[in-house]
């Protein structure tokens, strides 16, 4: 008799039909191949910027901060064709450390700008950010009321490169959007290290946004940012905040007193409000506008800018010469060999400076 084990029902190895192998790219998503960003030519950017088409705008800003080679002759044909288009606006600063309340504040600072019949962009520089990734500042979430705002157009930090290439891109961001009519343009940024004084040199008002403290508030600050304000203002001023807010603010008073009065001519004021609770919000607004038309009248406003556009024509210089060495082959290959030979002593680091440098310049 066979044996019961080679039965078949007993057969051991069977083989099942498989699957078919996935494809590694959804099919599905050829459906929407149509939807793919068009490109546009660069007239059709500066047409849609000029008619104040958001998606237009948003696109030719990704292009401003693209790394890619090809997408820089042609963002910068835009700007340039944007510029005439540009100026007419009042351009704000606002800084604080995190947790100082800053995009509560540009959430009600905004809702009442736009209740002017304004346009209102808000753009950022996060030099952290490219650490981090993920830009928080000016980030939509953090601006509830105003994210639903057709007026109201925000965007994140640029989260590329060096804070001078971050601080480029959103110094040409607000060229686009004031060609496409958002008058008031608020940059953000944190109240730590250098990206004061790039935000400072792109704006007209700048306003330091601080908190009440122990009484030793002032300290901690750095000096050179207290000079930079044309404002201070103390948040949250509310409940049993009130009078230490006040405290502070006199104590604020006191050490403006003691710098010398800026070039602008204007006396730096310090208020304080509550940008939760959307006390004082008004009156933080008409300081601005206050310090807008005094240095509209004695023609520091005009200087300003002028002496801003200088300034960016300088760092664009030096940005552009420096990417332009950098990404050179021969001086990389050049600098690899030379940081060895700096290592082993068989050069010093100036001699070696000079050696690349007469390479690239006889280049
Ligand atoms: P940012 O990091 O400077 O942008 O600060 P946020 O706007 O995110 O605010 C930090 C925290 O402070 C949040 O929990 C806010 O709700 C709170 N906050 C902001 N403004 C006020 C205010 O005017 N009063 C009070 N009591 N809290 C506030």
């Amino acid at each position: 008799m066979d044996h019961i084990e080679n039965d078949k029902q007993f057969q051991g190895l069977r083989v099942n039909k498989g699957t078919s192998e996935q494809p590694s790219v959804n099919p599905y998503l050829n459906n929407f191949k149509k939807f793919k960003r068009k490109s546009y030519t660069v007239s059709e950017y500066v047409e849609g910027i000029r008619k104040g088409n958001i998606s237009i705008l948003g696109q030719a800003v990704t292009l401003i901060e693209s790394s890619n080679p090809d997408h820089y002759p042609i963002a910068q044909e835009v700007i340039e064709k944007c510029l005439p288009y540009t100026g007419d606006s009042v351009r704000i600063g606002i800084t604080g450390v995190p947790g100082a309340g800053k995009s509560t504040s540009i959430d009600s600072f905004g809702m009442h700008i736009l209740k002017g019949n304004n346009k209102l962009a808000v753009l950022a520089i996060d030099p952290s950010s490219e650490v981090t990734k993920g830009s928080i500042l000016g980030d939509k979430t953090r601006m509830e009321r105003l994210s639903t705002e057709k007026n109201a157009f925000i965007r994140p930090s640029p989260s590329a490169g060096s804070l001078g290439g971050v601080a480029r891109k959103t110094r040409e961001t607000i060229i686009l959007c004031e060609a496409a009519g958002f008058n008031r343009i608020i940059v953000e940024t944190v109240g730590v290290g250098q990206s004061e004084t790039a935000v400072h040199s792109m704006v007209d008002f700048f306003l330091l946004i601080q908190l009440a403290g122990t009484g030793d508030e002032l300290q901690g600050i750095k000096r050179g940012i207290m000079e930079m304000a044309d404002g201070i203002v103390i948040n949250k001023a509310d409940g049993n905040n009130i009078d230490k807010a006040k405290l502070a603010q006199s104590h604020f008073k006191n050490a403006l007193h003691l710098f010398p009065l800026p070039d602008s001519g204007w006396s730096p004021k310090v208020l304080t409000y509550s940008g939760y609770y959307e006390i004082g919000i008004a009156e933080v607004w008409d300081m601005i506008e206050e310090y807008i038309t005094f240095v509209k009248n004695n023609g520091y406003f005009e200087y300003r800018r002028n002496e801003q556009a200088k300034y960016w024509m300088y760092e664009s210089i030096n940005e552009q010469l420096k990417s332009n060495f950098y990404n050179n082959p021969k001086i990389q290959q050049e600098l690899k060999s030379l940081e060895q030979q700096i290592l082993s002593s068989q050069i010093s680091s100036f001699a070696a400076a000079n050696k690349v440098l007469d390479i690239y310049l006889k280049h």
